[in-house]
């Protein structure tokens, strides 16, 4: 299916098994020509490590007496022996539930991913930190309880449960799908300064990378017509959109379609994930407009439908009324529907990667996102969903409402510019380590 037919097929879960065991992989193509991924697995641009022995992930991590120093890839230690692909060249043949087939999983999902959002900006996406490592290290670390994308590293843990069961991030297309939309902003849309850091910017980065896994999503054939089987078109409704990024580090926050606007944080903000909000309901719901307009447009749907459902994210206790319309539009159309819906995901995918070239880092607010998508749409679509756009973004309060300070500095949680994502070049700001823990350090001490 997709894109790329005669790639390298791997499969994927477009939904983690530990939540939905009723779903099975997905078998999807990547780019790449078999024999172009090797042992690992590994490509020109990345590759995955399963390591042995590494305690703690990389950024800032305390030495043997407690210094803070640096840990960058690539890792040096033991692995694991690298999975292999078979005599054709795919990652297909793999057991589901062996660690071979989570790797494979972690490895084609960010490269699967990578492909979509290659295809949206025209161009190869370069990683922010090309200048000093070739290849994305992707590292699988069972005992961390998140997952990181910093410089030159994707590292990828577990969910703990409160009954100490835990559930592999490997097989989160949706957390690694982020992790992967981090690392695609850090390299088109950059990392700011501390003196012109704002917090929208921290805002931005959860929303688009929740952004980037969600229109990756949408490129399973399964979950479209999950999607459209369980929604006949209605999107206002509750749906599989919004059960997105299930058992992710945040994933109580994470509703795509949320009635969250910026007052809530004109006083300040703690967490980037939840000040995300606004933003990625704002964009969900356009993609939704945008949807309709081409329902309408294609006589799928009655004009006066696609208005009253509008007002629905007003009053979402309206949307079980407009049920019956879409089912009884939907009824043989299944066709038409899931074009439709794949050209809405793609015009803002390719609006998105436009935007988002365009953007810069230093002294950032999501009325530049508005802004800079309001003139891309212009120039690609005449205007046509212009009015949804400025309505979304004006009900968000984007463009009235700024968010306020940062009320508390960076948790645990907190993805980008934290202590994982530094640059090596700090290494000159951390203290020196005494003889002595420089000696533990390397194992040459008692
Ligand atoms: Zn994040």
């Amino acid at each position: 299916m997709g894109c790329c037919e005669g790639g390298v097929r791997f499969r994927l879960y477009p939904k983690p098994p530990y939540v939905h065991p009723e779903w099975p992989p997905e078998t999807i193509s990547v780019s790449e020509s078999p024999g172009a991924i090797g042992p690992g697995p590994s490509d020109e641009r990345m590759r995955l490590v399963r390591p042995i022995g590494k305690r703690f992930p990389y950024g800032v991590n305390p030495g043997p007496l407690g210094t803070p120093h640096l840990d960058f890839p690539p890792w040096k230690g033991p692995v694991f022996q690298p999975v292999f692909p078979d005599a054709e060249g795919h990652f297909d043949h793999l057991l589901p539930g062996t660690p071979e087939f989570a790797e494979a999983h972690v490895f084609g999902t960010v490269r699967f991913v990578l492909d979509i959002w290659e295809r949206y900006f025209g161009r190869r996406i370069e990683w922010h930190f090309a200048s000093d490592y070739r290849q994305l290290e992707i590292a699988i670390l069972p005992g961390l309880n998140n997952a990181y994308a910093g410089y030159g590293f994707m590292e990828v843990g577990a969910h703990r449960f409160s009954d100490g069961n835990h559930a592999p991030y490997a097989l989160n297309f949706d957390v690694i799908a982020h992790e992967l939309g981090h690392l695609i902003l850090y390299s088109t849309v950059g990392l700011p300064t501390p003196a012109t850091q704002q917090g929208e910017y921290f805002g931005f980065q959860e929303s688009g990378a929740d952004t980037t896994a969600l229109i990756a999503g949408l490129h399973f054939a399964s979950l479209l017509e999950h999607l459209l089987q369980e929604t006949h078109g209605n999107l206002y409704t509750f749906n599989e959109l919004d059960r997105f990024a299930e058992l992710s580090p945040n994933d109580q926050i994470r509703l795509a379609s949320n009635d969250v606007k910026m007052s809530a944080f004109a006083a300040g903000w703690v967490d980037e994930h939840a000040l995300s909000q606004p933003l990625t309901g704002a964009i969900f719901d356009i993609l939704v407009d945008i949807f309709q307009e081409m329902l309408v447009d294609r006589g799928l749907i009655p004009r006066d439908v696609a208005e009253a459902t509008r007002l629905v994210r007003n009053s979402p206790e309206n949307a079980p009324a407009l049920q019956p319309v879409f089912d009884a539009a939907f009824a043989g159309r299944y066709e038409e529907f899931r074009a439709a819906l794949v050209d809405a995901r793609d015009t803002m995918g390719f609006m998105l990667a436009e935007t988002w070239k365009r953007l810069t880092a230093n002294y950032f607010t999501y009325l530049d996102v508005a802004e800079t998508m309001i003139e891309i749409e212009t120039a690609m679509c005449g205007g046509r969903y212009r009015r949804a756009m400025a309505e979304s973004f004006a009900w968000r309060e984007i463009g009235r409402v700024s968010a306020g300070p940062r009320l508390a500095p960076p948790g645990p949680r907190s993805h980008s510019h934290s202590a994982r994502t530094v640059a090596p070049r700090i290494q000159d700001q951390l203290p020196r380590m005494s003889y002595r823990e420089r000696a533990l350090m390397v194992g040459i001490a008692p």
